[in-house]
């Protein structure tokens, strides 16, 4: 398929290098070299068309989201990223649709230094998957396992922003740009996980909604949380393209893809955290605190116990 040569090759000659990129695109595999003293950090993740993204989304916004998610992935791990491949799944040949794939991808992976070493072309439906690489100083990695009871609980950026534009336009509403870019361009919170790294106990990053993702630390942390519902932060948008305080409270709690990053520190470093995220120039807020008891409580301002009338996404459900 002469059409796969053509595109890896636009592919090879717009992926870029870096030093440590031995051998890139080309081979039959690529040859990195890992900084000296640190450990390496994997992930891979897909998104899929009809799954993982509305089907009139811009092909340049799957590109950036398939890369996102990953570096993500990287970010909740206090890992700085450094190399990715990207699996290709193309219905056709449509160069013009596969060149803007790539730009989406290419766009993030250079904001963050990130190199294209590799990858697979194939026919079939639609779907991107990026395998991404960074580097962690040893035994610094940020786990889900590390949270005690007594630590803060802290969540950076805002939430509800990408869930309040999937809602919208399932409804077939005019979404907001602001919102819709949140769901389309969700920003990996890079530089706040590798600041984090030694800071925080635990920490996640959010895409299946905080509280279900929050849930994955509990259990693997075997403690308890109590998420003050009324602290969660909120864009300027939010309020409104969703005026109801219960739909706005349960898109925050609980909405997904917001990809922001969801984590625990001992109360001593609260100003440490603080400095952290504006070295870097991320908001981080406080919402609550990891408790000895098992289970997950959300309050609202006014004290009363809330419960979410919506559980995260998971795939296979129902
Ligand atoms: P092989 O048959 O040995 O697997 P391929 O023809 O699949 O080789 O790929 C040739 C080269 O192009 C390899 O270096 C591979 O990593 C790279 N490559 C293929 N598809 C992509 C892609 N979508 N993105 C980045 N690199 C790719
Ligand atoms: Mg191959």
């Amino acid at each position: 398929m002469s059409a796969e040569f053509d595109l890896i090759a636009r592919i090879r000659a717009r992926a870029g290098g870096r030093a440590d990129v031995v051998l890139g695109i080309g081979d039959d595999a690529a040859v990195l070299q890992p900084p000296p003293g640190r450990q390496l950090v994997v992930c891979t993740d897909t998104l899929n068309a009809g799954v993982h993204f509305p089907d009139d989304t811009a092909p340049a916004d799957i590109g950036w989201k398939a890369l996102a998610v990953n570096l993500s992935d990287l970010a909740a791990m206090g890992a700085v990223p450094a190399w990715c491949t990207l699996s290709l799944s193309l219905p056709d040949a449509d160069p013009a649709r596969a060149d803007a794939l790539l730009d989406g991808v290419l766009e993030l992976a250079t904001l963050h230094g990130v190199v294209l070493v590799g990858g697979d072309t194939t026919r079939g439906p639609l779907s991107l998957c990026v395998t991404a690489i960074g580097h962690v100083a040893p035994g610094h990695a940020l786990r889900r396992d590390g949270a005690g009871a007594g630590d803060d609980l802290w969540v950076s950026g805002t939430l509800g922003d990408a869930a309040a534009a999937l809602r919208g336009w399932s409804q077939g509403d005019a979404v907001p740009a602001a919102l819709r870019a949140r769901l389309d361009r969700p920003t990996p919170r890079v530089a706040l996980g590798a600041a984090l790294s030694g800071l925080a106990s635990a920490a996640i990053d959010v895409s299946d909604g905080l509280l279900a993702d929050l849930g994955h630390v509990l259990e693997a942390s075997g403690i308890g949380a109590e998420v003050d519902v009324d602290a969660l932060p909120a864009s300027a948008a939010l309020p409104d393209a969703c005026p109801g305080l219960e739909l706005r409270r349960a898109l925050q709690a609980s909405g997904g893809d917001d990809y922001e990053l969801c984590f625990t520190a001992p109360p001593a470093l609260r100003e440490a955290v603080q400095a952290a995220a504006q070295g870097v120039g991320t908001m981080v807020t406080r919402i609550g605190r990891m408790v000895a008891d098992r289970g997950l409580q959300c309050r609202t301002a006014g004290g009363e116990q809330w419960e979410s009338a919506r559980a995260g996404y998971e795939h296979f459900a129902g």
